[in-house]
């Protein structure tokens, strides 16, 4: 049976938005079918204390045979593949692929968190997320909708 799945892309080294689209195609290997529904791209500020490039964000939604920790593993897999480096938190990279949520599942483990513990507070999340989905309700039965503040919108910049 398979699942649907969110994954929030960023990138903000090597030509970012190539980045993502490349990571867009990785996406389409995974997803049932091929079939893959990709957000508008958004321009953000980093997150942190750490001097770099803007971000360029997006949400992707698909369908999956992947158990949560083989997404996890495959998405580590495409990130690597495009030259993911990992040195500081939140610091500069080619590509960074989280797993926002998959279905209505709640996950703790050590590698997975799901739903994604930052994305209620990520405008580069929420927004990319509300326009595939504006009905969307979280697992802890939270409207998406109202998680988006005036300001979190004034924050992004559309691609
Ligand atoms: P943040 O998690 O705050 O967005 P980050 O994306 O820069 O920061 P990474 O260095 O990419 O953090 O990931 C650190 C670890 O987070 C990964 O090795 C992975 O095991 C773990 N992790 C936990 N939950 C998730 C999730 N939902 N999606 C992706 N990685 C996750
Ligand atoms: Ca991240
Ligand atoms: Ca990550």
């Amino acid at each position: 049976m398979s699942t649907m799945a969110y994954v929030a892309l960023g990138a903000n080294l090597n030509e970012p938005v190539q980045q993502i689209q490349h990571a867009v195609l990785a996406l389409k290997s995974l997803a049932i079918d091929s079939i893959i529904t990709v957000s508008p791209l958004y321009r953000s500020v980093p997150m942190g204390d750490v001097e770099q490039p803007d971000f360029v964000n997006g949400v992707a939604q698909f369908n999956t045979d992947l158990e949560p920790l083989a997404l996890l593993n495959a998405l580590q897999e495409i990130e690597n593949a495009q030259g993911r480096v990992r040195e500081v938190r939140w610091g500069p990279r080619t590509l960074d692929l989280d797993i926002l949520l998959y279905e209505q599942q709640v996950i703790e483990e050590p590698r997975l968190t799901i739903p994604h513990y930052g994305m209620k507070q990520r405008s580069f999340v929420l927004i990319p997320l509300a326009d595939i989905n504006p009905q969307l309700i979280l697992p802890c039965k939270t409207e998406l909708k109202s998680l988006i503040t005036r300001e979190m919108r004034a924050e992004l910049i559309q691609i």
